[in-house]
């Protein structure tokens, strides 16, 4: 069948009003959208999904690098409330039924804000792991924590991992967290160490100077911007206004809550406010296109110019669809679709696709009657069977 839309954005530089895009869906004829704008769906390029607990793990005081924070960290009143559902042994092994609930729950937050693919930087897990959620949690990737600890919770060395991905897979480093002489150190070493390629994605980089975002661009790598988790942890931020002048592939990470904004929506939010030079497009580029050039995924993603499996589509408050798609909050998601398959969205639309009804659960947002894949609920239950109190989490509807 048809969707007709107000809007349809089919990729950063293709927009069409009054426009129609063919869906897999068991109806036939065509189904008119109103007051919305059909979007790829996301790309959130930076979770940790089993630190998706809450609220942040942070205070007042700022760190001068995200390693005296780890430690810091550790003492925090919502560390230290996690470990009375999940304690991290450091083996960083996630597919046992808690570790699978507490990245279920990170995997909620994504697709509450319209996500279909999350890079989860952790080490890498077994495929059972990734092939448990009903989003595209990815796969395909090589990893280091960072150069100064290095891979101390699993995986190999950075050169061994580097190697690995052959240049074909992403290799994913948190790189200059920072502030001080250690931070400012990383890329150098980077380079030193032959780890600069066009497959690294470096999250954070907030000590990158003017000159390595350049060679940084040259080599048509990718900077992850997480500015919430930025702010959070170290007060100061990536010199976006230089990868914006070098026109670096810079992609958007949430970051986990225990140290970022509360979703993707949120984040994209927070970057357009703070950041006001960068522009909504350039906010809708880092959560689409960029993001699916950097983590290598299929064509279908970032774009719905081959494909409409990833689509989203929200309600039109503003009339510029970037302003609109920044602005969004998760209540105005009408429609995701992951692999041609509805998995969030008004309860009205599910009726006109092929699906088993007993795979979702409904759920009020005001008089708004939604579908969601699964049973977030249950979810909850199981983490609240652990804990002498009633525990929510602000990424999900209430209930
Ligand atoms: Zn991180």
């Amino acid at each position: 069948m048809n969707f007709i839309a107000d809007k349809i954005v089919f990729s950063f530089n293709n927009i069409r009003k009054k426009a129609s895009i063919q869906v897999h869906a068991k109806a036939t004829g065509d189904l008119l959208f109103e007051n919305t704008i059909i979007y790829p769906a996301l790309i959130n390029s930076h979770d940790h999904l089993a630190g998706n607990w809450y609220p942040p793990a942070i205070s007042e005081e700022k760190f001068a690098n995200s390693h005296i924070w780890v430690k810091a960290m550790k003492n925090h009143p919502t560390y230290l409330d996690r470990n009375k559902y999940w304690v991290n042994d450091g083996s960083f092994i996630l597919t046992s039924k808690k570790e699978i609930t507490l990245c279920s729950l990170g995997v909620y937050k994504n697709i509450f804000s319209g996500v279909v693919a999350v890079q989860d930087h952790a080490p890498r897990q077994t495929q059972e792991y990734y092939n448990s959620f009903p989003i595209n949690v990815i796969s395909e990737f090589t990893q280091c924590h960072s150069l100064p600890l290095g891979n101390w919770w699993g995986g190999a060395s950075a050169e061994e991992e580097f190697a690995l991905a052959q240049g074909k897979l992403p290799f994913i480093v948190h790189l200059g967290e920072g502030v001080d002489e250690i931070t400012s150190q990383e890329f150098t070493d980077l380079k030193a160490r032959k780890l600069l390629a066009e497959n690294t994605i470096m999250i954070h980089g907030i000590a990158l100077k003017d000159e390595e975002i350049e060679e940084i661009s040259q080599a048509g790598a990718t900077i992850c911007w997480c500015p919430t988790s930025n702010e959070n942890l170290i007060g100061k931020h990536l010199n976006i206004n230089s990868c914006l002048k070098y026109n670096a592939n810079v992609v958007i990470g949430t970051d986990s809550t225990l140290s970022g904004n509360i979703n993707l929506l949120a984040e994209m939010k927070f970057s357009k406010e703070n950041f006001p030079q960068v522009s909504s497009l350039d906010i809708f580029k880092m959560v689409t296109v960029n993001a699916a050039k950097a983590l290598k995924l299929p064509p279908e993603y970032g774009s719905l110019e081959s494909s409409s499996a990833e689509l989203l589509a929200i309600d039109q408050i503003l009339a510029d669809p970037f302003d609109n798609l920044v602005n969004a909050k998760p209540e105005n998601i009408k429609l995701l679709l992951h692999k041609h398959k509805p998995i969030l969205g008004d309860a009205k639309y599910l009726d006109y696709f092929d699906v088993n009804p007993e795979e979702y659960s409904l759920y009020k947002v005001g008089r708004r009657e939604k579908f969601v894949i699964g049973d977030f609920k249950k979810l909850t239950d199981y983490v609240n069977s652990f804990l002498d109190y009633h525990k929510t989490f602000p990424y999900l509807p209430q209930h």
